[in-house]
């Protein structure tokens, strides 16, 4: 903007020298003329050559200062183009932004409504991109944000629109749908796209897309209310497992609806204290012995139904609610164990999950801190699992993790081996604890399952980490680990997680 001001300001002075330098000459020529009635000739000869030196000289100048005066109108353009193409283009991936995008729905809107087709609008939503820019970094996000650009723009017509719509959104548009069909195929071929995994700074990079469909002007006539409607559907599909589109229908809206309010009830919840924990016993493997438990949250919404934490964690988490929540578990299930400890029962460990939202917020370390205080809790009888998506590989991570470890506290990582990232974190962070997710527990009877299990304990066992399997279900799966030495484990086998007075029974049972 200031440049292209100072370019119009260079341009104005130059205009300004041009006609200065006209009059000069003017004033030359007069003076010319009335030199010549006088009858001086020797004297009248010398200024005329004098005066036509000036005026070559001048016209000289003023060629000059046109052919400056036009570079820099040129220059003045091109930084204008320029300019509008920033405006109205997306940094990172070259594509169109947002409000390109939204003037091209209009047009396509317009016409459309002449001609008697329809618009189709898709909104696009990387699945669990913040995995991938938290485990890998925001400079590997942004490539893999080109590629994503890239693949997407080689799938559609070149009449149609593919732009970015903020983070990991894009919108593509297309203006010319005949039939409702269309746009699903063209769905198809974006997840297809989607399939072959990113080449990214040597990482492989498998990443999918969950899409929401509207349609103008079936769904919607107004541009607004037709991006939100795919947004809307978008969210279904990420509902429905992900990697899917979805076409909007208006009883999603009734949806959208509904988990407003379940925003609202959860900050009811909190001050109602309808949240519960429930534990779950871990074993050795080896003798079957409890050996700690696992809290997780239930929210007992009415005294008949009680909500399991895949219905309302992520909301939680989304909307913020999860610090006071997750703050809340740490102490119960602290001020809990403590409590069993002093009546004589020997729990062992208890393992607290912590979502990535709570362990990066400033105040957990301190929040932790005060909690063992409070509480009184030996801190190495805490075990604090996060997912390896989770953690960040970054100078404040590293630096939490080392401050809990220096208070005695433990840390696992959940869900090993769903995560994006590098494995690097295993030699850089202070990990006791890594948790075999349930679904290579399940697949145990698979020789796929098999191999990951056997590798993860292999890597486990020779990094110096606790391994524990989770979702250990049946008798097969429980001597599959226990030939791998896969020390302790937790499941359905064993027991679910239950209300803190039947963990106790449970307990005190298994001591007699
Ligand atoms: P997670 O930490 O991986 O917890 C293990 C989940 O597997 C629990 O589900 C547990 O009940 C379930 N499970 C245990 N054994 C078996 C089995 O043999 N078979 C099967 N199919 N499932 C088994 P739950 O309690 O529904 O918790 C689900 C997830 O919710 C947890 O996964 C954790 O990520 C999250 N969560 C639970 N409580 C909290 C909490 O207090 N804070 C946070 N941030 N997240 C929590
Ligand atoms: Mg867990
Ligand atoms: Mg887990």
């Amino acid at each position: 903007m200031a440049t292209n001001f100072l370019k119009q300001r260079e341009l104005a002075i130059m205009a300004r020298e041009q006609k200065i330098l006209l009059r000069e000459a003017e004033i030359m020529q007069r003076e010319k003329a009335l030199h010549l009635g006088e009858n001086n000739t020797a004297a009248n000869a010398a200024l005329n050559a004098l005066n036509q030196a000036q005026l070559v000289e001048a016209n000289q100048n003023l060629v000059v200062a046109s052919i400056r005066a036009q570079t820099m109108m040129e220059a003045a353009e091109q930084a204008n183009a320029q300019m509008s193409h920033m405006a109205e283009h997306d940094l990172l991936t070259g594509l169109p932004n947002r409000s390109l995008m939204t003037y091209r729905l209009e047009q396509s809107m317009t016409l459309a409504q002449r001609n008697n087709y329809q618009v189709a609008l898709m909104f696009l939503d990387i699945d669990h991109f913040k995995n991938i820019n938290d485990s890998l970094g925001h400079a590997i996000g942004d490539e893999l944000l080109q590629s994503v650009a890239k693949r997407l723009q080689a799938c559609v017509r070149l009449s149609d629109t593919v732009s970015r719509y903020g983070g990991d959104e894009f919108v593509v548009l297309l203006s010319e749908v005949k039939d409702p069909e269309d746009s699903i195929i063209i769905a198809d071929k974006l997840i297809s796209a989607m399939a072959m995994p990113h080449q990214i700074s040597g990482h492989l990079l498998h990443v999918t897309m969950s899409i929401g469909i509207s349609l103008f002007p079936v769904d919607s006539k107004n541009p607004e209310a037709l991006v939100r409607d795919a947004d809307t559907a978008m969210y279904q599909a990420k509902k429905k497992g992900r990697n899917k589109y979805m076409m909007f229908t208006q009883d999603m809206n009734l949806r959208a609806v509904a988990r407003q309010s379940i925003e609202q009830a959860l900050h009811q919840a909190l001050l109602n204290q309808e949240f519960v924990v429930y534990y779950q016993p871990k074993v050795n493997l080896e003798t079957e012995q409890i050996i700690g438990a696992e809290a997780l949250i239930r929210w007992q919404r009415t005294q008949h139904s009680l909500i399991q934490p895949i219905d309302f964690v992520s909301v939680a988490e989304e909307c913020g609610i999860m610090l006071p929540i997750g703050h809340w578990v740490l102490r119960e299930a602290c001020r809990q164990t403590q409590a069993w400890l002093k009546a004589g029962l020997p729990i062992g460990q208890i393992a607290v999950n912590v979502s990535a939202t709570e362990f990066h917020n400033k105040g957990f370390f301190e929040g932790v801190r005060a909690i063992l205080q409070e509480t009184g809790l030996p801190p190495h009888l805490l075990e604090v699992e996060i997912t390896e998506s989770g953690l960040m590989q970054d100078i404040e991570t590293t630096a939490i993790l080392y401050a809990l470890k220096e208070i005695g506290v433990q840390i696992a990582i959940d869900d090993f081996g769903t995560g994006y990232s590098s494995l690097s974190y295993l030699r850089n962070f202070p990990i006791d604890t890594l948790k075999i997710d349930q679904t290579f527990v399940k697949d145990i009877n698979a020789s796929t399952g098999e191999t990951i299990v056997t590798a993860i304990i292999a890597m486990g066992l020779s990094l110096k980490h606790r391994v524990v399997a989770e979702g250990i279900e049946t008798q097969e799966q429980l001597d599959f680990l226990k030939s791998c030495h896969c020390a302790e484990g937790q499941g359905f086998f064993f027991s679910e997680a239950l209300p803190a007075r039947d963990f106790a029974t449970l307990l005190e049972r298994s001591l007699t």
